[in-house]
């Protein structure tokens, strides 16, 4: 890692130590927020989080694939709801990077909390419940030697436990590398996708719904992979959920 990142980490957890919003700087610690449960997570403060650029779940019953322009863009997807946080926007794309490449851990934490409470808020809307099982993406054992995390795993984790959902990280394995899918066509991915994924184990009759969690979407191959399997094995309905989205022509 780069010497300027290394310390702008340290200054970050420096900054959390003190209590003070990741975003703005601003102090966080203020009993009477944290007793009434307004502080989201400590690392983000209330007048950030309201700013933050979240999807508004209401509007489209907490299902992005009511949203006609979202439903076009991902024609040949197997899974049945879509549930994310946020378009592919800041804050998000800088945490995700921070995330993903600088280790920031506590910012899967900040997601999982993100997500478990809007998904609170807004399931009864429009997705169905109830949830039998949460899994995550998961990473080829190659990738994960070298990342040493998948950040999927690290998000769901949370989530589950908030929501006090079963989790299961060993279920599912990645058992294809994942090549770059960068400059492939819709159907160079998803020809590079079949057969990438397998169940590790059956899994328990009474699953029929799984809600299924990765950081970002971009064209719904990887989940629509994944979906399929599950639903070759006896799962009925799944829920993909992710903390970003990339929208079309964003
Ligand atoms: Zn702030």
């Amino acid at each position: 890692m780069e010497w300027r990142a290394r310390i702008q980490i340290i200054y970050k957890q420096f900054l959390t130590l003190l209590g003070q919003c990741d975003l703005c700087g601003n102090t966080l610690f203020d009993k009477s927020l944290a007793e009434s449960n307004l502080l989201i997570h400590p690392l983000l403060c209330v007048s950030c989080y309201a700013q933050l650029p979240l999807f508004k779940q209401t509007l489209i019953q907490a299902d992005l694939l009511n949203w006609p322009a979202i439903n076009r863009a991902l024609p040949n997807i197997s899974f049945d709801h879509l549930f994310c946080l946020s378009p592919y926007l800041l804050p998000f794309t800088h945490w995700l990077v921070q995330l993903k490449y600088q280790g920031r851990f506590e910012l899967a934490t900040l997601f999982a909390n993100l997500l478990a409470q809007q998904w609170q808020a807004h399931k009864s809307v429009g997705a169905p419940l109830p949830v039998d099982l949460v899994l995550s993406v998961p990473l080829h054992i190659s990738k994960w030697q070298v990342r040493g995390f998948n950040q999927a795993h690290l998000i769901a984790k949370p989530f589950a436990k908030q929501l006090q959902l079963p989790y299961d990280n060993s279920a599912l394995i990645r058992v294809k590398k994942n090549l770059s899918q960068v400059g492939k066509t819709g159907i160079q991915r998803r020809n590079s996708l079949t057969k990438a994924f397998e169940l590790a184990k059956d899994l328990p009759k009474h699953v029929k719904h799984i809600v299924l969690i990765d950081d970002v979407m971009t064209t719904g191959s990887t989940a629509s992979e994944i979906s399929k399997l599950l639903k070759h094995n006896g799962v009925d309905r799944v829920t993909v959920i992710t903390v970003c989205l990339t929208l079309p022509n964003t």
